[in-house]
């Protein structure tokens, strides 16, 4: 296609996965003219997130309590188990929202029932308009940022916002350098109904290979992540599913009763990302264009959601939002919290998969104090928590 529409719009959100979405209808219901680039996926593949109670009242301020609370459980307890074999194993170590005057950690829902959610509701916005073309060219020109792409006709944004994941367009064409590593770790995802009752209820049994997690869905359902060592992830992802849900019942010690898989499953590769800079010439990145880390502790969307409420208050009275002022802000902002997250998730999840002693000790000591002393412990949960976008 050729020819370039003559107005700038204000801002082109370029990736429509949740924090894409997100970013949308957040920015698109302060009055900006917004275009949401690229096609809206929702592939069920196991996957959940545990959106924490920050994240939750952001995006109850953008509407959407009613429809995600038909579709999530809340998390009112938070269970840590060593099951590492580890010469200092501690017993399990249990949290409850309500010992920092919480209903709920936060709650957990389905990757593609958030997607479908968020997508029904930006449609919605008349000040948004969504393209399900993908981006192929991006190209800086005095009056903003040009992009080019499937099936619609260029167009010029003041401000481009990469939420366009971990291999991110927008991150290289805005020059900014990423850091990628690899953990030795496949993440296997599926949901399970179950015969007793989770009581709202998380378990993270830490093993050696890395965390196996149970999170609690409507109903008697729960989904499971589990961090295995490549070649065993390969061999359990390969059961069939009635000798998968054998093999997770016995992971998880018969918490839950008999397991029956419930849809596809899933199988990701662990890896991190890092940026040095969350934004440059017109382009600010959120999601995991700028952070990517594997899934312990519930950090990675709601830290995507906490990028997009910090961007939109950096936008907020300013009169160009590509602005070079209004990109310093929103990088200085995001600096601290997310190297905080990333650094604390990489730590704790390479003391599991370790056998060192002074690892294994200080992870036992941590959860020895987490379990004894109270203050430290609330001080913790609300730690954790603060990853949600508004906490
Ligand atoms: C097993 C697992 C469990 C997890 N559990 C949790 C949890 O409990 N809590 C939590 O907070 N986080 C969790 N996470 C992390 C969370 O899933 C991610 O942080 C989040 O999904 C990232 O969303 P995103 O929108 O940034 O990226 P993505 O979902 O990757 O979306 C990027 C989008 O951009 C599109 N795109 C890419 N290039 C282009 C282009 N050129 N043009 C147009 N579109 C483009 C893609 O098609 C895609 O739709 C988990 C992750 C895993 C792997």
């Amino acid at each position: 296609m050729s020819g370039t529409i003559a107005e700038p719009i204000d801002i082109a959100i370029v990736g429509a996965g949740a924090v894409g979405l997100a970013a949308a209808l957040a920015l698109g219901r302060e009055g900006h003219s917004v275009a949401l680039l690229g096609p809206v996926a929702t592939p069920r593949d196991g996957r959940t997130v545990a959106l924490l109670d920050g994240s939750w009242r952001f995006l109850e301020e953008l509407g959407l309590q009613g429809a995600l609370t038909e579709k999530s459980a809340p998390l009112a307890v938070m269970r840590l188990v060593d099951d590492s074999g580890s010469l200092f194993r501690q017993p399990p170590v249990e949290f409850r929202a309500s010992e920092i005057g919480l209903e709920a950690f936060g709650w957990n829902i389905e990757n593609a029932d958030l997607t479908a959610i968020l997508a029904e509701k930006a449609a919605e916005l008349p000040g948004v308009r969504m393209i399900p073309g993908f981006v192929r060219s991006i190209e800086p020109e005095a009056a903003g940022i040009r992009l080019a792409g499937d099936g619609f006709t260029p167009l010029i944004a003041r401000l481009v916002v990469g939420a366009d994941g971990r291999n991110s367009q927008v991150r290289a064409a805005a020059g900014i350098e990423a850091r990628e590593w690899r953990y030795p770790q496949v993440a296997l995802t599926a949901i399970f109904e179950h015969t007793r009752d989770h009581r709202e209820t998380s378990t993270e049994f830490h093993t050696r290979q890395g965390p196996c997690t149970i999170v609690p869905l409507p109903g008697r359902r729960s989904s499971l992540v589990w961090l295995l060592e490549p070649e065993q992830a390969e061999a359990v992802a390969g059961l069939d599913d009635a000798t998968f849900a054998r093999r997770v019942e016995t992971q998880v010690q018969s918490l839950l009763g008999a397991l029956t898989v419930t849809g596809p499953r899933g199988k990701i590769p662990m890896g991190g990302l890092s940026v040095e800079r969350f934004g440059a010439g017109r382009m600010a990145l959120v999601g995991e264009a700028a952070h990517v880390f594997p899934p312990i502790g519930a950090q990675g969307l709601n830290l995507g959601l906490r990028d997009v409420a910090t961007l939109s208050e950096a936008i907020a009275g300013a009169s160009d939002p590509g602005s070079e002022g209004v990109i310093a802000d929103y990088d200085r902002a995001r600096q601290a919290d997310v190297r905080l997250r990333t650094g604390a998730v990489d730590m704790l999840n390479r003391t599991l998969l370790t056998d060192l002693l002074p690892a294994d000790l200080l992870r036992g000591a941590g959860l020895l104090a987490l379990s004894r002393i109270g203050p430290l412990r609330r001080l913790v949960m609300r730690q954790g928590l603060a990853g949600g976008a508004a906490g």
